[in-house]
This record gives C-alpha cells, sequence and structure tokens, in this order.
C-alpha cells in the first residue's frame, strides 16, 4: 500500500521518518507519483479535482479534524478524519478558557480596561452556571469533564443522546428543553447538512435572557447577523469564537469591534504533524487487516 501526502513541506518532512521507520511507502505531492495505480490511500485538505487517475485508492483522510471541506468521494473511496490526541486536548484547552472568560465577565472587564476603569461586577461561583455542550464528541466530552470538576453545572446535547459520565445528555428531541437550561452555550458539533446554520435566531430565543455563546465547532454553523440581533436585544451578554463565517472575517467586520464578542482566529487547535502520521499509519494497517478505520466518517452522517 502507498499513501500519496498532499500539504505544506513541513508535514512531509515529520511524516517520512515515521513511515520510513515502519517501511510503509510514502510518496509526497501528485509530481512525485511514478505509478499512479500503486496509490491506495491519500492524505490530504481537499484533493485533487480528478481522482479517478487512482485507480486503487482505498481511503481519503482529511488531514484535520474536520471533513466539511471534503468533496463527495468516488464510490467505493472511504474517508477518514484525524484522530488526534492533541487536537482533542487543544480544542478542550480554548473552550475551558473561553467559558472561564465568559463566565468570569471578561468581555465587560477588557472594555473597561480599554478606558482605564477601575470597576467592578459581582462574582457568581461556578455552580451556578448551567453550561450546555452541543456535540458530545472526542472534543464535547473532553470539555465537559474538567468544566464539572471545576464546578458548573454541565449538560450535553448529541444526536444519539448516548450517556455520558456525570453529565445530563439530552438527545436530538430534546433540543428545547436543553437550550432552556442553557446560560453558557458551547459548540464542538461537526458543520453537516443538519447542524449549517443552526445557531442562529431560534437557538437565541430559548436561551434564558442573557446567556452567553462559546463557539468552536465550524463557522458556517452561526448565523452572524441572528448573534447581532441577539446581542442587541439582550438574549445574549457575551460570544467568544474561534471560528467564523467566512474565514478570515473581513477587518471590517462590526464583531471583530463589538465589545461583547472576542474572537480567535480559528486558532483552537492544528493538528500536530507526528500525530498525523502516526494515525495515517494506523489507517493503513487497519485497511490492510479489514478492520475498523480510525476515525472514519460516516457519508450518511458526514461526520
Ligand atoms: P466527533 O467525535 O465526531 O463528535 C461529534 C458530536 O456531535 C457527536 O456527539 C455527535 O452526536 C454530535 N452531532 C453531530 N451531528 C449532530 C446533530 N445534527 N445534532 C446533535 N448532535 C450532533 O467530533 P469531534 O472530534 O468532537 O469534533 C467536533 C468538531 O469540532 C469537528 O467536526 C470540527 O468542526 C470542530 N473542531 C474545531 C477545531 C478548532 O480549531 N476550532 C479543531 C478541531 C475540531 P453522536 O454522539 O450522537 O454521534
Amino acid at each position: 500500500m502507498t499513501l500519496l501526502l498532499l500539504g505544506p513541506p513541513e508535514r512531509a518532512r515529520a511524516w517520512r521518518p515515521i513511515f520510513d521507520a515502519v517501511g510503509e511507502e510514502l510518496v509526497v505531492g501528485e509530481d512525485a507519483v511514478e505509478d499512479a495505480s500503486a496509490i491506495t490511500h491519500l492524505a490530504c485538505w481537499t484533493p485533487p479535482a480528478d481522482l479517478g487517475c487512482y485507480p486503487n485508492l482505498k481511503v481519503v483522510i482529511s488531514t484535520g479534524a474536520g471533513v466539511d471541506q471534503m468533496p463527495p468521494l468516488p464510490p467505493g473511496v472511504m474517508l477518514a478524519r484525524t484522530l488526534a490526541p492533541g487536537i482533542d486536548a487543544m480544542v478542550r484547552d480554548w473552550v475551558l478558557m473561553a467559558t472561564l472568560m465568559l463566565h468570569r465577565d471578561m468581555p465587560r472587564y477588557l472594555e473597561q480596561a480599554g478606558r482605564g476603569e477601575w470597576r467592578t461586577h459581582p462574582p457568581r461561583p461556578a455552580s451556578e452556571c448551567r453550561v450546555g455542550i452541543m456535540g458530545l464528541g472526542r472534543i464535547g466530552r473532553a470539555a465537559a469533564a474538567p468544566l464539572s470538576s471545576l464546578g458548573f453545572d454541565v449538560a450535553g446535547w448529541s444526536r444519539s443522546g448516548h450517556p455520558v459520565d456525570k453529565i445530563e445528555v439530552y438527545g436530538h428531541a430534546d433540543l428545547v428543553a436543553f437550550l432552556a437550561r442553557t446560560d453558557l452555550l458551547i459548540c464542538v458539533l461537526p458543520l453537516t447538512s443538519e447542524t449549517r446554520g443552526l445557531i442562529g435566531a431560534d437557538v437565541f430565543a430559548l436561551l434564558p435572557e442573557g446567556a452567553a455563546l462559546v463557539h468552536a465547532g465550524r463557522g458556517a454553523q452561526l448565523d452572524m447577523q441572528a448573534l447581532r440581533s441577539a446581542l442587541e436585544a439582550g438574549r445574549l451578554r457575551a460570544a467568544m469564537l474561534d471560528v467564523t463565517e467566512p474565514e478570515p472575517l473581513p477587518q471590517s467586520h462590526w464583531a471583530w469591534t463589538d465589545p461583547r464578542v472576542i474572537i480567535t482566529p480559528h486558532t483552537a487547535a492544528e493538528t500536530d504533524a507526528v500525530e498525523g502520521a502516526r494515525h495515517a499509519l494506523a489507517v493503513i494497517r487497519a485497511t490492510r487487516e479489514g478492520t475498523a478505520l480510525p476515525g472514519f466518517v460516516d457519508n450518511e452522517q458526514g461526520y
């Protein structure tokens, strides 16, 4: 089996010794492909337009945690996304930071600091803040545990409603009840046809007055105009966003200068090249052995 890697040169430099050490074939860049029929795996962010030239391609691996950027693949070609403990931990940390910042009124204090204004607002204990996590996959679960340990009243919402240790889980049909009990909403959902535009006016109307939003899923899940209206109306008091639509967010966008909104430029996590290479090797091994692909993406579900 041979893996074709497309991506930045530093990724190739990290992957080469890891593949060489276990004797797996790695080809870097389409220009280096001598025998297209040898290529069985492709690792990339987005694939080249014509995958038909690789007649024995079995698996495409997204080099990121999401797959929403992937076009439909030819029939018979499976899709996997990179699983890396480092990604989960980094997004978890960003979510913890954002949750604490919003819970402890940082947007307000940053605005005051800009004016040199020394004024306090009564702090509330974490136990009085009901956190609701949309998406209880690898990242949602990784964030739920420490948030609970910090004393937040944590619940989550997922498609299946499968139980998760120590938190209350709402299934897909219970979105209304989930939102009604959520003072601080965290989104770590994958972008699919079901979640595109999900966080909009309807969701904001169902949250308690003065709720806050932490968004680290994908930009296209959030309706930015609805966010602005919810902030203006006081339905939301603040938001912290790592992802926006579009990216980069234009310099003139209202959200940059709104003191209630804090934006980071899609930087919660980056795939570590070594972890990515190890995951790719695990995918090759699973293909060879005919076992479940780590990070397998179900085309129907879209994640
Ligand atoms: P994951 O393990 O696949 O988990 C996805 C979770 O979302 C699951 O709990 C799933 O429910 C739930 N879900 C999916 N569609 C749903 C729907 N329509 N309604 C309700 N729940 C739904 O994904 P992950 O590894 O945690 O990553 C999640 C996303 O985080 C990625 O897709 C990516 O968009 C984003 N991300 C962002 C960054 C960043 O830098 N900001 C970095 C990495 C990832 P079930 O449990 O029922 O399947």
